[in-house]
């Protein structure tokens, strides 16, 4: 019998069984791996391109590696310096400590909640960092790595100080978009230096002045560091992924720029030197130190303060760091520098060497609908609400299925729905629940085997197959093709479990069905092995109902290839998984995110006030309507969904305007044509074109046409 259950996700006992690492050994046999997962700002929710991006990726290779009985530690934090953190505490009216101790705490549930399993998610305003990191900025400096300098910077007389870049406004020298930002402009998506900027002013005084001062910074002389970072990257390279090798390569080629680490700033980890009490060392510099000073918080928790010396010290260490394309340069170029000058300092004092990184596997984007999970604004997108509608499983699976390794990903609601429903549920789902609810029935426990025939010899090998290409995949962080390949076999599974009857095997010849079933169990104990990297908490539950001893993840990999005990007890699973419904994920009243709930408010029945939209003749009057000329169609440079169009618009001349109709219309079908144009609409900027008016088209939801002329007309004509 099934057993329904009502809650979506896993119970706070099993998110603590599934979310603890135990502890790792510090020495006996096995491979030391140090997973190094990209510190996400703590000034927002997470959401799901973070958990694509760099979440989930280290959390199936740690969860892999310990199986495989290796030496694991798996670190990170919350990132908690920088400008946009003191921008989000401004505008929330709180000090920066409050909003990073706040999303701090935040990401610390939502990451467990989702069963990622980290050794120390720890942040980067520790007492421990802040100590680490200054012992690193004094190092490089006795080194000669670091240089004071003087730069010119914004500084606003007004208020007596420096301005970080993102606190200065102007106008952008590229699209002329007025509220442009000193690192930014947000309209055209140029990066920017507040020097460029037209007309710059203190964020919100528009009406205030900008002058640029000689200021004294520390420089990382990164130059320094070009000849051994080509021999360390030729070294690693073989095999690194190929984004992560273009983006090296093009830091190397175009030649190391030095680069200021200090900043004029108060928030921030301080400088450890006289005179610098109003500066503070930049968060891209401090930040990737935090691999390294987490790993000594660790060990300081665990009671063996120098255990962070195993994975740290070791030239063994395979040391492996999960990041979005967009960070590559920061953990290939510049956190390996700063190793490299900070263990020559660690060397002439007599220290070891810290381990560079071995493998950096960046992710590209996941996008939904197109667009980066960053900036879109839609359901689902916060990963405390979408822990609030669904089981982790469902998403992990999903979000595997679909990774951005190779390239950028879509998510989307239909794909989701569509790779839960018939993979997770009708392919594994159904599997495990029939094979095991059938045997139970039956047999109780797991019933000895007569003699193979050639379909389960035939299974039993691709067992064996695919346990070795998936270790293989695994290992080199080929997370997707593994998955595809453990789904296969779960696919072939299900079709020897059909194939072979055992309903009718069971009345007719017992021993047959024996074999039958306990090849069944042997494939769904193997499937579960090596599913549980990817969903954690199915096969933690599935572990238990096959009646096997301890826990999943403690489990060798390798016991993937064993067939389970004969007698052993079995129990009636509940089902692991539930089918989900497009309609009703995608209905209106779902939370938007898991911000403050607003109760939605109903929607308003038309009265006489909402329905008298009338317009004047006057009114209407305003609007300057012409026929004009399609005469060129060309895609959007920045904006995949948009073109730019150029019309003849007869005397008032040629016209530019940008359009969403990609879906619509081709551009040949477009050429030529005549079309109704609103031509005194005010001019706007679209990701840095103009468009200059509007094309009028009928738009019945789904189909969307131009309004053309019934009689010929010339281009320019009006229309009234
Ligand atoms: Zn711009």
């Amino acid at each position: 019998m099934v057993k329904e259950t009502n809650h979506v996700g896993p119970s706070p006992e099993e998110i603590d069984q599934v979310s603890t690492p135990p502890v790792p050994g510090v020495d006996g046999p096995g491979r030391t791996v140090l997973v190094c997962v990209a510190w996400p700002y703590a000034n927002g929710h997470l959401h799901l391109g973070h958990i694509a991006g760099s979440l989930l990726p280290p959390d199936i290779f740690a969860r892999f590696q310990r199986m495989q009985g290796n030496r694991v530690l798996m670190v990170s934090g919350s990132d908690c310096h920088g400008t946009p953190i003191m921008l989000t505490a401004e505008k929330e009216g709180k000090a920066p400590s409050e909003v990073v101790d706040h999303y701090n705490a935040e990401h610390i549930k939502a990451i467990r909640d989702f069963g990622i399993a980290f050794d120390i998610f720890t942040k980067t305003t520790t007492e421990n960092h802040e100590r680490n990191v200054q012992d690193i900025f004094t190092t490089l400096l006795d080194q000669g790595y670091l240089e004071k300098r003087t730069t010119e910077a914004p500084y606003d007389p007004g208020a007596g100080r420096f301005l970080p870049d993102r606190y200065v406004e102007g106008t952008c020298p590229h699209c002329g978009y007025t509220d442009a930002r000193g690192d930014q402009c947000d309209d055209c998506g140029k990066t920017l230096d507040a020097h460029e900027l037209i007309d710059p002013h203190p964020k919100g005084a528009p009406d205030g002045r900008i002058e640029f001062r000689p200021t004294e910074h520390f420089f990382f002389l990164l130059s320094r560091f070009q000849k051994r970072l080509e021999e360390y990257v030729a070294d690693k390279q073989p095999h690194w992924r190929p984004n992560t090798k273009n983006f090296t390569n093009n830091w190397l080629k175009e030649g190391l720029q030095d680069r200021p680490i200090t900043r004029d700033l108060t928030w921030g980890v301080p400088i450890p030197l006289d005179g610098f009490e109003d500066k503070r060392l930049y968060v891209w510099f401090e930040a990737v130190c935090g691999y390294y000073t987490s790993a000594i918080e660790w060990a300081e928790r665990v009671g063996k303060p120098d255990a962070w010396r195993t994975w740290w010290e070791s030239p063994e260490t395979e040391s492996v760091y999960f990041l979005g394309k967009d960070n590559i340069p920061f953990h290939t170029i510049i956190w390996p520098s700063i190793l490299m000058g900070f263990s020559d300092g660690r060397e002439a004092r007599g220290e070891k060497r810290l381990v560079l990184p071995y493998d950096v596997p960046a992710n590209e984007f996941l996008n939904l609908d197109g667009k980066q999970f960053s900036k879109s604004r839609g359901i689902g997108i916060w990963v405390p609400d979408v822990l609030g509608r669904f089981d982790p499983d469902v998403v992990r699976y999903y979000l595997s299925v679909n990774m951005p390794e190779n390239r950028d990903a879509n998510w989307t609601w239909e794909d989701f729905v569509a790779k839960v429903n018939d993979e997770l549920v009708d392919s594994f789902g159904n599997l495990v629940h029939r094979a095991l609810t059938f045997t139970e029935k039956n047999f109780g426990a797991v019933p000895e085997p007569g003699t193979l025939g050639p379909d389960e010899e035939r299974l039993v090998a691709r067992i064996r197959d695919v346990h070795a290409e998936v270790t293989d995949d695994l290992a080199h962080s080929r997370f997707k093709k593994a998955l595809r390949t453990i789904m296969g076999l779960a696919s072939e599974g299900n079709r020897y479990f059909a194939a072979s009857e055992p309903w009718r095997l069971v009345k007719e010849d017992k021993e047959r069905a024996a074999t039958v079933l306990h090849t069944s169990m042997f494939l769904v104990r193997s499937l579960c092995l090596m599913l549980a990297p990817y969903i954690p908490f199915a096969t933690h539950r599935l572990w238990k109902y096959l009646g096997e001893e301890g826990a999943v993840h403690a489990t060798a990999w390798v016991a993937a290839l064993e067939p389970p005990t004969v007698g052993m007890k079995l129990s009636v699973p509940e089902v692991l998984f539930r089918k989900l419904d497009l309609k009703e994920i995608l209905q209106p009243e779902a939370p938007e995110s898991s911000a403050p709930q607003k109760k939605k408010e109903k929607p308003k029945m038309p009265t006489a006030e909402t329905t008298n939209n009338e317009v004047t003749i006057d009114e209407f009057a305003k609007l300057d309507l012409r026929i004009a000329t399609v005469k060129s169609v060309e895609d959007h440079p920045d904006a995949d969904r948009l073109y730019v169009i150029k019309l003849d618009v007869g005397d008032l001349g040629e016209r530019q305007v940008c359009a969403g109709l990609k879906k619509f219309y081709a551009p040949d079908e477009m050429v030529g044509k005549k079309v109704a144009f609103i031509a005194n609409l005010k001019p706007a900027v679209l990701r840095g074109v103009e468009s200059q008016g509007m094309i009028l088209a009928g738009d019945s939801g789904d189909a969307v046409a131009f309004l053309t002329p019934e009689k010929e007309l010339p281009a320019g004509a009006k229309i009234r």
